[in-house]
């Protein structure tokens, strides 16, 4: 999962950036508003971390705006102002939920956890396919019973597809979801994955669509 942080303040930004990598999600970093909209213009993130007090454009007139062009991106607003008016305000301009500084980093990780689910229409905190389920909140995986070993982009990757079963991913969106600016991927970085997915879960379960990508069949 792709992540865009929108904070001017260098500590919490760096905290709250290295925080969710650990918890295996993506994270791109900006300090201003309007980094952030030519970022959103260009990356199709899952979710966006907005702090309302920035520099010239406030995070408010960011969110209204996105709102007014029809953006469905799940939005976690982090603030300093814990007033009631302005949570209120925050969450009637668009936000999907609030967090107040200073704030636990577990916290955070579970309420956009919680977002994701929420947006993908998954009401278990598990995701399971067949004999393979996966805990985002942990990073487990279980594959026939017994513990299956992912890295944190093969975990990534293997929820992604496992999303929408059925639907195929280009190379392209998974690389989007999987690496944030300034990582290096290879050119074959997804097929590596993939390949090393197949040699824990079977050949069969991800599906190679020639020329589109990849996907897991809707019926394990
Ligand atoms: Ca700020």
């Amino acid at each position: 999962m792709r992540l865009l942080l929108v904070e001017d303040d260098p500590m919490i930004g760096e905290s709250v950036r290295r925080g969710l990598k650990c918890e295996g999600f993506t994270v791109d970093w900006v300090e201003q508003a309007e980094s952030a909209e030519s970022a959103l213009r260009s990356v199709n993130y899952d979710l966006l971390l907005l702090d309302l007090g920035l520099p010239r454009k406030s995070g408010l007139s960011l969110l209204r705006e996105l709102r007014c062009g029809g953006s469905g991106i799940p939005v976690l607003v982090l603030t300093a102002r814990d007033s009631v008016a302005d949570r209120v305000l925050g969450l009637d301009t668009g936000a999907d939920d609030y967090l107040v500084k200073p704030f636990d980093l577990d916290e955070l990780g579970a309420r956009v956890r919680a977002l994701l689910r929420r947006q993908t229409g998954r009401v278990l905190p598990e995701i399971s396919h067949g004999d393979l389920r996966l805990i985002p909140a942990t990073h487990e995986a279980v594959f026939q019973d017994r513990e299956l070993t992912l890295s944190a982009r093969e975990f990534t990757l293997l929820a992604a597809l496992l999303e929408k079963p059925g639907a195929v991913l280009s190379r392209s969106r998974l690389e989007e979801r999987l690496y944030g600016w300034g990582e290096e991927v290879e050119s074959n970085a997804v097929e590596v994955h993939v390949h090393n997915l197949r040699k824990k879960l079977g050949t069969a379960f991800i599906r190679t669509v020639r020329g589109v990508g990849y996907m897991v069949p809707r019926k394990p």
